[in-house]
């Protein structure tokens, strides 16, 4: 059983077609990369994936479960890193432990001790352990985003998903946020699905590279079947 499968989605918003007819499976652990310009339906893709948006025609299943139903828990990664700026790394990275958790846990009870073991690992996960206590708003860019994937490991996700994760990143960053997530991935055998529009950096983590133009798939391939066009 793929852990993804994307059959047949369409997603309209009024007369603009986001997604037309997309469809793929993915296996579990594969780190799939999106490649596609702006207004491709890049975010659109990974926001149905997530359950915040749902598709007008077709399904998701995440594993055996038809998404929405909320049994599997799936890790998000933004372009804009969501930290809250005045607490600590470590602080933010806990809150990853409230999604699985649930609203009323999160405003009735406190982090236990696995969420707190669960954090630190993350962050150690993404170099970032001796930062542990410093303050997300005074950290580089890259590092807020390192903050950002820890965040959704502690979520402990079955499926980690990135929107852009690196666009806002000089190139030296980009592939230093890049290479964390691709390591994290690995090591945790995570299925992964990031959207990025540069094809150098793309090329360098993905392992799969699927091209969305218009709203379709307009490849979907390996490294070797990767040019510059996407
Ligand atoms: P990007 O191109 O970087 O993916 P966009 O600027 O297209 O981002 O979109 C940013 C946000 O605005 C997204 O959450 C998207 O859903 C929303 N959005 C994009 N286009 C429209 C639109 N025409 N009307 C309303 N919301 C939109
Ligand atoms: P990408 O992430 O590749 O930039 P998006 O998924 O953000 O692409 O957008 C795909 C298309 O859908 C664009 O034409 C965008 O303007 C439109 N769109 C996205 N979100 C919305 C929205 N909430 N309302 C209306 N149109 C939207």
């Amino acid at each position: 059983m793929p852990a993804i499968s994307v059959n047949n989605v369409t997603k309209r918003y009024d007369d603009v077609v986001a997604l037309d007819d997309v469809s793929f499976d993915i296996p579990e652990g594969e780190f799939v990369v999106i490649l596609g310009p702006s207004g491709a339906g890049k975010s659109t893709l990974l926001r149905i994936l997530n359950g915040l948006t749902p598709p007008t025609d077709g399904n998701v299943y995440i594993g055996d479960e038809p998404i929405g139903s909320a049994r599997s828990e799936v890790g998000m990664v933004f372009q804009m890193h969501y930290l809250i700026e005045n607490m600590s790394a470590y602080r933010n990275a806990l809150t990853g432990a409230l999604s699985r958790a649930g609203l009323v846990r999160s405003l009735l009870t406190w982090y236990d001790g696995q969420d707190k073991r669960n954090a630190l690992e993350a962050l150690d996960t993404v170099g970032l352990l001796d930062f542990a206590e410093q303050r997300a708003g005074s950290m580089s860019g890259g590092q807020k985003q390192r903050v950002g994937i820890a965040r959704a490991l502690v979520q402990n996700p079955d499926l980690l998903l990135a929107d852009e994760p690196v666009s806002s990143l000089d190139p030296k960053a980009a592939r230093d946020v890049m290479s964390y997530m691709k390591e994290a991935a690995d090591e945790r055998g995570l299925t992964t699905l990031a959207s990025l529009h540069q094809v150098n950096i793309a090329r360098e983590f993905g392992e799969r590279f699927i091209g969305v133009r218009d709203g379709e798939v307009v490849f979907d391939g390996s490294r070797e079947d990767l040019t510059m066009e996407v």
